[in-house]
């Protein structure tokens, strides 16, 4: 089946109310392309205004707790994101695997929270640069894919980020065969213990996408779309890898 093209922005800790007009520009002009589905993932702080000025608009959680309420300072709840508006929520970014020690089993429960509270999840994946330089990164990432992806969802409602650590923020990208082929690989560990499904699943490809380098990553094989930091936080810088992704259908 033809899955469509997905490209969502990580605004990480940036923005402030002021910056709802970015997200105002960027819904606004991805209208220009219905085939391609754009959501932006604010802060928490800016999703129910963004959910405001940009009513049906997709907009996200960056991470979400694994509990649905409960005596846990600072965290915030599934069911929270989406009594806020949010239709989606990011689980297992590398900058929370690494800076805040989240293990598989913490990504597969926040995972299992976001699709309990009627959210769409994307479970980020991706190796250290040693474990590329090693010939591990099939190997590792595999790994994360059996250890954090639940056993039960609906395929439209979970898709894969592949962001290689080393790429994320760092200018860095790889080539577009070792995308293809960690892409391929991921669908292949999917179909093995999901089925069909995994055909409908849609694989995103994140570390440095920019409007020069996203035809070529988002045409590479099974690459459905783009997770995108730091070129997500304009319209113009952002508008270019949607405008990409709907030239590929
Ligand atoms: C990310 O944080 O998910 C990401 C891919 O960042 P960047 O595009 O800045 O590399």
């Amino acid at each position: 089946m033809a899955r469509r093209k997905y490209v969502i922005g990580n605004w990480k800790m940036n923005g402030l109310s002021a910056t709802i007009a970015d997200a105002q520009a960027i819904f606004a002009a991805a209208g220009d392309h219905p085939g391609v589905d754009v959501a932006l993932c604010p802060p928490f702080t800016l999703i129910g205004a963004m959910v405001a000025a940009v009513p049906g608009a997709a907009v996200g959680g960056q991470d979400c707790h694994i509990a649905s309420s409960g005596a846990f300072t600072g965290s915030v709840a599934a069911p929270m994101l989406a009594d806020a508006g949010a239709s989606l929520v990011i689980v297992g970014h590398s900058e929370r695997r690494e800076g805040c020690g989240e293990s598989d089993a913490d990504v597969r429960a926040k995972a299992e929270a976001g699709l309990a509270a009627g959210l769409s999840v994307i479970l980020c994946v991706g190796e250290p640069r040693a474990v590329r330089e090693s010939g591990g990164a099939i190997d590792h990432v595999l790994a994360q894919i059996a250890g954090s992806v639940p056993d039960e969802f609906a395929a439209d409602r979970l898709a894969i980020a592949y962001e290689p650590i080393w790429a994320i923020g760092t200018g860095l990208v790889p080539t577009v065969g070792d995308v293809a082929a960690m892409h391929g690989a991921i669908r292949g560990a999917l179909a093995a213990r999901f089925g069909a499904a995994a055909e409908e699943m849609r694989l995103l490809y994140g570390g440095s996408v920019n409007g020069d380098n996203a035809a070529e990553l988002l045409d590479a094989g099974d690459v459905d779309g783009a997770l995108v930091g730091g070129a997500s936080l304009t319209a113009g810088k952002f508008l270019p890898i949607v405008a990409a992704a709907a030239a590929l259908g």
